[in-house]
């Protein structure tokens, strides 16, 4: 047996040899020699278990057996094959694991999935900024040194009406610079029913525990009124925070206080008023449909000193935490040594700008912007694309199981739970093979798609997918089902 299994191992190709073969010489020219070395041993190695295992499945040492042996060895083993084959190792090795997927979720702001992607003038002004020198620093028509924040603060305080702004990288950041610059040792009254938990480890009493100040709740979790909070000040109280409980609701019995109570109480008391607003809402939602959401300018305008949002929830950019508000407080956080720490890149900065830019025009921003694009399309455009794709695909697939269906959009990123955005979705329920198993193989696909199971189906829905990545997205998803019997590689 010992002498069956040696006769097969001398049959795989000596890795000099194939160093010298043409194919594997050009990869040497992309990759290097080293990783294409380290491919082609890993290929042998796995070629060798390989051929072991099939030769004694197929009765190693029987009569007649080297007959069989030599098929096998003569199917796995030829220099074109094992070429092919490290090149494609080659090229996953090299892939890089961060790229583009097709959310057909119908989850907009999907946190796993990147939140807000950005549009063709945001990604612009993106590749503008780092693909070579900027004035990320320097002003320009006064030839002098200048600060980063300058591209774009003065537009946000445009668009939301606020004295001066600011931007860190994240709203995490955000909030933990306004309360470490305006309340650090002392303390800040919020409300037991605004004591959240925004997911990635984003809890208000731990936040505001990192930044120094000290929590002091006020109120109970259903119902606080604003004689709660005056009774909570004393001598020691920094700010007045509320945060607005964007990723849950209570119901019932219930009852908060106001913007406009709070400020003119942080006013009579000398007090900030802070509100964590979480996701940045520049425009009515109720346009889409949607139930109202306070945007940046009403908190602002019933008087607010300082308000902060995410960059890459609806506001529809890229990841950041904007701070809006009075100038004296900007001014001293401009100069806090955290804000060294959680400035912006110049990326970020040109995305930012861009983003705010076109809420310049408001209608502009409703095509431009992807998240609010998205937010608007009409169900009847929905139900277009999801006969488009389902028909494409029901031409090359006589298999499966498709049909188009009403589907339920939602906001994601924590905003607003309870909003149901009627959708169309393409379904499919697959025959020979479970929904889980279509689903990892979709996963699997050069771009990926990733999809949720319903009832053993597969729902693909269309409010995520653009009509840009559309010819895309539909040729992926007809490979996936055709490759139903492609083997896997060793
Ligand atoms: C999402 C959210 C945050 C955290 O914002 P990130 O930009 O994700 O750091 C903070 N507060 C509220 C109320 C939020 O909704």
């Amino acid at each position: 047996m010992d002498k069956e299994k040696n006769y097969i191992l001398r049959k795989i190709p000596r890795v000099d040899d194939l160093l010298k073969e043409e194919g594997i010489r050009k990869l040497c020219a992309v990759y290097g020699k080293k990783e294409v070395l380290q491919a082609v041993r890993e290929e042998l190695d796995c070629l060798r278990k390989r051929i072991l295992a099939e030769a004694e499945e197929g009765g190693i040492g029987k009569a007649n057996s080297r007959m069989k042996e030599d098929a096998v060895c003569e199917k796995l083993l030829s220099a074109e094959r094992i070429t092919e084959q490290t090149a494609c190792r080659l090229e996953e090795n090299s892939a890089l694991s961060l790229r583009k997927v097709f959310n057909a979720t119908g989850i907009i702001l999907h946190t796993n999935l990147g939140r807000a992607p950005l549009g063709k003038s945001q990604m612009a002004a993106v590749l503008d900024a780092m693909s070579g020198y900027s004035n990320l620093e320097y002003n320009l028509s006064e030839g002098r040194r200048g600060k980063r924040w300058e591209h774009y603060t003065g537009l946000i305080s445009r668009i939301t009406g606020s004295e001066g702004a600011i931007a860190v990288n994240n709203n995490a950041a955000a909030v933990t610079l306004i309360l470490s610059t305006l309340a650090r040792g002392k303390e800040v009254i919020v409300s037991r029913g605004e004591l959240i938990e925004i997911g990635g480890r984003f809890r208000v009493p731990e936040v505001m525990e990192q930044s120094g100040a000290i929590l002091r709740e006020t109120g109970c979790t259903n119902r606080t009124r604003i004689s709660d909070y005056e009774r909570a000040i004393t001598e020691n109280t920094g700010a007045l925070l509320k945060v607005h409980t964007s990723n849950y609701r209570i119901l019932g019995f219930t009852e908060e206080v106001s913007v406009e109570e709070l400020s003119s109480l942080g006013r009579k008391y000398h007090l900030p008023v802070i509100v964590d607003l979480g996701s940045g809402v520049l425009v009515n939602l109720e346009k889409f449909g949607l139930s109202h959401e306070p945007t940046v300018q009403e908190v602002l305008k019933k008087g607010a000193d300082m308000v902060c949002f995410s960059g890459d929830k609806l506001l529809g950019g890229p990841q950041a935490g904007i701070i809006a508000g009075k100038q004296s407080y900007i001014k001293a956080m401009e100069n806090h040594p955290l804000m060294r720490a959680f400035r912006l890149d110049k990326c970020t900065i040109a995305a930012l700008a861009a983003t705010f830019r076109e809420y310049l025009n408001e209608e502009k921003a409703c095509e431009n912007i992807p998240v609010l694009k998205m937010l608007s399309r009409s169900e009847e455009e929905l139900e277009a694309q999801a006969r488009e794709v389902a028909w494409d695909l029901s031409s090359r697939n006589k298999e499966d199981e498709i049909t188009v269906e009403k589907s339920i959009s939602m906001l994601g990123g924590g905003s607003m739970p309870l909003e149901e955005i009627p959708s169309r979705a393409v379904v499919i329920k697959p025959k020979r093979e479970s929904a889980e198993e279509f689903v990892h193989r979709l996963a699997a696909l050069p771009v990926p798609i990733i999809a949720h199971i319903k009832n053993n189906r597969v729902i693909l829905d269309m409010r995520t997918i653009s009509e840009e990545e559309l010819n895309d997205f539909k040729s992926y998803l007809a490979g996936a089902c055709e490759n139903r019997t492609h083997p896997g590689r060793c």
